[in-house]
């Protein structure tokens, strides 16, 4: 049995106001993305538009596709001549893709025409190349042997058989992918009406932390947090910019966040927002932000304080400093709130139902416990759960074993077989096994 055990400081009551009540998870939530808006649209070069969401619904300039064409190699023929099959029929011309036959077919005639070439004028259908024969005394391919009657509009990929002139291609909110980038290439749009993506400046505070290239003095750590959560916006899809290491100053972190509002639109700063005695976050973002900074104690374990506010308008996040705490938080808060402002709609990772494959327990402490968990598909294609090791919210390793997160309400004892409903961190590394 697994008993999971919260970290210290975060059960100890002297260290938080014992007043502030704690707000479920979902309350939360909406409070953050309540206040996170979408950015305004932008007009982007094709090229650079992957991963942004449309403004602008787009119609087809044109019918799509705009001429009639061949799916198959083969002869191009009037379907009627070939109701007798098998049938020889004249070859008068060629044709290939980029390269149309100007001739017009007569009763009797068929044009040899390769995948991706216009239909000719007369011809109704396409015999497979497959399905034909020279015949015996003419081998030079001047005649040839249909095998079997063909329907009209065998193998032609009709004009305007996608859309036609006018039609909607993509409502505006669709996110582009790169289907819809090749779709979009295809009418000749070069430029798109686009959401602009938030870029998100990332800044760690803590008079412990060094640069990681740094030598380690005593009590000092090698920032992680940076790295954690600027990999986690680029996940996004996002550009991360970085702040450094900000120390436990007043002074120091009013200019770094004076510095990332002003460049960037949205922050992601990590540490400083429990209640020690030089956690001076709190201070500097109540008054840069007028007052307009929430600190919130979520249900959540880990990742239960979190500063959320909107200085000059842009969204602030004050995320714990423990590192598994500070990814955690980022995940159920900021990437949400991220993509919004991107415009997106899908702005959730998904949850799906577990199979625990061990016995998962956790204490009645009337939060929400989000545990480091593994899933695979195993033979039975249902996805199983275990846990990804030692849960202490300061420990990396099991979180980055992790690709998913099970969420365990409080109080909850879950014998193995039963279920366990997981949020998907990492869907390409959820492995497939026969086990
Ligand atoms: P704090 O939220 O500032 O009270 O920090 C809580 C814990 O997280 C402390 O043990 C810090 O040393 C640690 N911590 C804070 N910031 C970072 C960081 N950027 N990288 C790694 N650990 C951190
Ligand atoms: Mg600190």
């Amino acid at each position: 049995m697994l008993l999971i055990a919260a970290p210290y400081h975060e059960l100890d009551p002297a260290s938080y106001d014992a007043s502030m009540a704690l707000i479920p998870l979902d309350e939360a939530r909406e409070y953050v993305l309540t206040s996170c808006q979408r950015l305004p649209a932008v007009r982007l070069p094709l090229w650079e538009s992957l991963d942004h969401v449309l403004a602008q619904a787009v119609t087809a300039p044109e019918p799509v596709p705009l001429f009639s064409s061949t799916a198959m190699d083969g002869f191009a023929v009037r379907s009627s001549d070939t109701q007798d099959a098998p049938v020889e029929l004249v070859v008068i011309d060629t044709a290939s893709a980029g390269h149309p036959s100007t001739a017009e077919l007569e009763p009797g005639t068929a044009i040899r025409i390769m995948t991706g070439a216009p239909i000719p004028k007369g011809a109704d259908a396409i015999v497979k190349v497959e399905d034909t024969t020279l015949p015996p005394d003419d081998p030079s391919g001047k005649r040839v042997v249909v095998a079997h009657p063909v329907k009209p509009g065998a193998h032609v990929r009709p004009r305007g058989e996608s859309l036609l002139q006018g039609d909607e291609v993509f409502p505006a909110g669709t996110l582009i992918r790169p289907a819809h980038l090749g779709m979009l290439a295809s009418l000749g749009m070069d430029e798109v009406e686009v959401y602009k993506l938030p870029k998100v400046a990332v800044l760690s505070s803590g008079d412990e932390l060094v640069e990681i290239r740094d030598t380690l003095g005593p009590g000092q750590i090698r920032d992680s947090n940076r790295y954690l959560l600027s990999s986690s916006v680029h996940q996004c899809g996002l550009e991360a910019l970085d702040l450094g290491i900000v120390r436990d100053d007043k002074d120091l972190i009013a200019q770094a966040v004076s510095l990332g509002v002003d460049k960037a639109d949205a922050v992601v700063m990590s540490g400083g927002v429990s209640m020690g005695d030089f956690d001076y976050v709190k201070v500097v973002l109540d008054e840069l932000s007028r007052g307009n900074m929430r600190w919130m104690q979520v249900a959540i374990q880990p990742a239960k304080p979190l500063a959320f506010g909107l200085i000059k308008n842009k969204p602030v996040f004050g995320l714990p400093g423990n590192p598994v705490s500070s990814l955690v938080s980022f995940e159920l808060f900021a990437r949400p709130a991220l993509l919004k402002m991107a415009g997106r709609t899908h702005i959730h990772r998904l949850h799906l139902q577990t199979i625990a494959d061990e016995e998962i327990v956790v204490h009645s402490d009337g939060k929400l416990h989000l545990l480091r968990a593994v899933i695979h598909q195993a033979s039975d294609t249902q996805l199983h759960l275990r846990l990804a090791g030692n849960q202490g919210s300061h420990l990396l390793k099991p979180l980055a074993r992790a690709n998913a997160l099970a969420l365990v309400p409080s109080g909850a004892n879950i014998s193995p077989g039963e279920r366990v409903e997981a949020m998907i961190l990492d869907p390409e590394e959820v492995g497939v096994t026969n086990d």
